[in-house]
């Protein structure tokens, strides 16, 4: 007979994007950077020793770096390891009610999956059929909110007067914007942190900062909301920021011109990248992220998933309702997508031709 325990705590986990082994691979599947980071980040790894010793438990060189970069209080800033990290306590920390916390249908799919670990109680609020946000879905009686600005995995962001009708309906619980992808064209919420004491941004450095394999990820917000998130993160493990992300950290945020070079050559490309998809008949909602969600009316998106995978080009296919007919593709450099493109072109040729 099969071992049988009770007690052991069951849950579905999230499915990470692949990360394939070869190296000839042009991967557009998990939104990653396609540029190194700052050379002032290799360089700072020379400062880096102490590797014997526990790191700082605040890591407040990077906290501070952090804070005067977006002009807050240190107070104001939590750090953790990758947003993932940040997300799971603000779960933890600011849901523990009774009430359904409320997110969209479509959107990051960690979300469900903290609530069922945690048993947090929740409900999706379907998006319009364009894949905007509809403020009013959150003005039911709830136990929190979040949502991504731009959200995942559609690109499509939200502009400040509906973020701010949802926060200002909701001032009895706290509402979180995850602009994971913000810097590539969407406008942060940080202003309405002098307004409002119930909101957290959260903000990483895996995508605009290129430093995904590092791990860090931040909260901005009230000092009281701060200081309830390092008590619970205290609580479970002091130690998760570790060295080398502490410094190497820091050396991206003191890197602007960097940040802002390689931020824009991003977005130049998704601009080229979305016309050139026009071209070739894709539908997509105009994205504001490193990445657009599009959908061609003649072929189905799981049939080019599959063959761009044959050819070593991985995209993104989430076999879910409402969105099994799309890609998710990342911008990658400009001759990563003209490698895509001209698959994209010779497939949809032969298959038109059939
Ligand atoms: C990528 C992503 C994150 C998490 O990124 P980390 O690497 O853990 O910082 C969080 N939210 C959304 C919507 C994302 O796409």
């Amino acid at each position: 007979m099969e071992a049988y325990w009770n007690n052991i705590r069951k849950v579905v986990p999230y499915t990470p994007g692949e990360q394939p082994k070869e190296k000839n691979v042009i991967k557009l599947n998990t939104n990653e950077n396609p540029y190194p980071p700052s050379p002032k980040v290799m360089d700072s790894v020379k400062e880096i020793d102490r590797l014997r010793m526990y790191p700082d438990p605040a890591a407040f060189e990077l906290v501070t770096g952090i804070a005067d970069y977006k002009g807050l209080s240190s107070d104001q800033v939590f750090v953790g390891v990758g947003s993932d990290d940040v997300l799971a306590m603000c779960f933890l920390t600011f849901f523990n009610g009774s009430l359904p916390i409320f997110f969209p249908d479509i959107t990051y799919s960690f979300y469900d999956v903290w609530a069922d670990l945690f048993r947090i109680p929740y409900e999706c609020q379907p998006l319009r059929e364009d894949f905007t946000i509809d403020p009013t879905d959150y003005k039911k009686p709830n136990g929190g909110v979040i949502f991504p600005n731009p959200n995942a995995p559609t690109g499509v962001d939200m502009g400040l007067l509906d973020i701010e009708e949802i926060i200002k309906a909701n001032q009895d619980v706290i509402v979180i914007v995850d602009e994971a992808y913000v810097d590539f064209g969407a406008v942060s919420a940080q202003c309405l942190l002098d307004r409002y004491k119930n909101v957290l941004i959260v903000q990483t450095f895996s995508k605009s900062r290129s430093m995904a394999g590092m791990r860090i990820g931040y909260a901005m917000g009230d000092k009281k909301l701060i200081k309830a998130l390092n008590d619970v993160k205290y609580s479970f493990n002091s130690y998760t920021m570790n060295q080398p992300s502490i410094v190497m950290g820091k050396a991206s945020i003191l890197d602007e011109e960097y940040f802002q070079k390689t931020r824009k050559e991003i977005m130049d490309t998704r601009e080229w990248f979305k016309e050139e998809m026009k071209k070739l008949s894709f539908l997509f909602p105009d994205s504001k992220a490193n990445f657009i969600f599009a959908s061609h009316p003649k072929i189905s998106a799981k049939e080019i998933f599959e063959a761009a995978k044959k050819e070593n080009i991985y995209v993104r296919y989430f076999n879910k309702p409402r969105i099994d007919n799309y890609l998710r593709i990342t911008i990658g450099t400009r001759a990563e997508m003209e490698t895509f493109l001209s698959f994209l072109k010779t497939f949809i040729d032969g298959k038109m031709q059939k």
